[in-house]
């Protein structure tokens, strides 16, 4: 199948060719004709599989179809990486259609926030904080909304978004097209879905599909071995645009530093740096200026750079659905990628249920030539303590 046996409008066709997109992803050629149709929906799928298109050019179709005044979508992600992704996404497609859409997040200043909205858009991509703040501020309305996404659901329920979801779903017209996006689906997101969608269409990609196309392996280690197992792994089998990712803050600043040191062109990304040292080591990563990403979670997601090698688990996650964030990457879109993971036994999480959501055993490898038994030159490396 391709794009243009979709009925879109002639500009978004052009834009689907500027872009380079071709052939529709799975999630893209299920969700679609769904979307197009006026249903609610729900959509299981990571990043990586090509979601953020998925809905993007349904919503523009509407725009084709029914100009009007006003924002008429609204879509809600959780970190502003992500929603200057989206933001992206919609310029890069919209391109021909002339849509006008703005990122709104917190972090920066409100200035230019303020004067895109009064310019006017057809589209937001908001944080939900920020949307709030705008909306209290009267500089935004919301009642010719008919289009709403909740994109990476279960992500912005972890990250306590949940009260500011409803309230601005409260404060939109109740007549309006519900689009969830969410990589997992665990019970108070299956909540918030079952309270917000009418008759909603499930769509899910084969959640194993990402995964198909990354190898996962385990080094077994000891905290005190970690960082120059490391370092022997940078050196040989992961050599090039490799992500990082430790448990705190403090692990990942002091990693970024310690591979510097090594002569690695290294960064580090967590939540706590000023929004334009986040974006300067992002862009460094993406243009390759560093070839080594230090993240913790929380800041890695949304993270979207094309042709990621290996993510290394330095400290292993907390849960199993963070590995599956972690893991996604690396592997897109058909591309080979490798999940390295260096356990040691001060890292809880159990084994056999990553192998479970990989869907098979996965392989422990010893590094030939590395001392294992090397001394345990550590005092300097933070604790893993409290997850960032
Ligand atoms: P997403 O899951 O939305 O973050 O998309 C993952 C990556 O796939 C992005 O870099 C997109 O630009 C790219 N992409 C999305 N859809 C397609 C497509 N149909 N053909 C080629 N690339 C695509």
């Amino acid at each position: 199948m391709k794009f243009s046996d979709f009925p879109f409008d002639p500009r978004i066709l052009s834009g689907l060719e500027a872009a380079r997109y071709v052939h529709p992803t799975p999630i893209q050629a299920q969700a679609i004709p769904e979307i197009l149709a006026g249903r609610d929906l729900i959509g299981i799928a990571q990043t990586g599989t090509g979601k953020t298109a998925a809905f993007v050019l349904p919503i523009l179709q509407g725009l084709a179809q029914r100009p009007g005044p006003g924002v008429r979508a609204l879509v809600l992600a959780p970190t502003r990486e992500l929603a200057e992704q989206i933001h992206g996404v919609i310029g890069l497609l919209g391109r021909d259609l002339g849509v006008r859409s703005a990122a709104l997040y917190g972090g920066v200043k409100k200035g230019p926030q303020r004067a895109a909205l009064r310019q006017g858009i057809e589209v937001a991509v908001a944080c939900p904080g920020r949307l709030l703040d705008l909306h209290r501020e009267r500089v935004i309305r919301l009642s010719a909304v008919e289009v709403v996404v909740l994109d990476e659901a279960d992500r912005m329920c972890d990250m306590g978004f949940l009260p500011d979801i409803q309230r601005i779903l409260s404060l939109l017209p109740g007549e309006r097209q519900t689009l969830f996006f969410s990589a997992t689906i665990p019970p108070v997101v299956r909540r918030l879905a079952a309270g917000i969608l009418r008759d909603p269409v499930t769509v899910e990609v084969d959640p194993a599909a990402p995964a198909r196309t990354v190898s996962h392996a385990f080094y077994p280690t000891t905290e005190g071995r970690k960082r120059d197992l490391l370092v022997a792994l940078l050196r040989g089998p992961a050599q090039g645009r490799v992500l990082v990712f430790t448990r705190t803050k403090a692990r990942a600043q002091f990693l970024a530093s310690f591979l510097a040191e090594q002569g690695f062109p290294a960064a580090a990304i967590e939540g706590d740096m000023p929004q334009a040292e986040r974006q300067a080591a992002l862009d460094g990563f993406r243009t390759g200026r560093y070839s080594v990403l230090v993240a913790t979670d929380v800041a890695a997601r949304g993270i979207d750079v094309e042709d990621i090698t290996h993510v290394i688990n330095f400290d292993m996650p907390e849960s199993v659905d963070a590995y599956t964030h972690r893991v996604g990457r690396t592997g897109r879109l058909a591309k080979r990628g490798e999940a390295l993971s260096l356990a040691a036994p001060t890292d809880k999480l159990p084994r056999r249920w990553v192998e479970r959501a990989v869907g098979g055993p996965i392989e422990s490898r010893r590094l030939p030539g590395f001392n294992y038994g090397g001394g345990a030159r550590v005092a300097s490396l933070p604790r893993q303590a409290d997850p960032a």
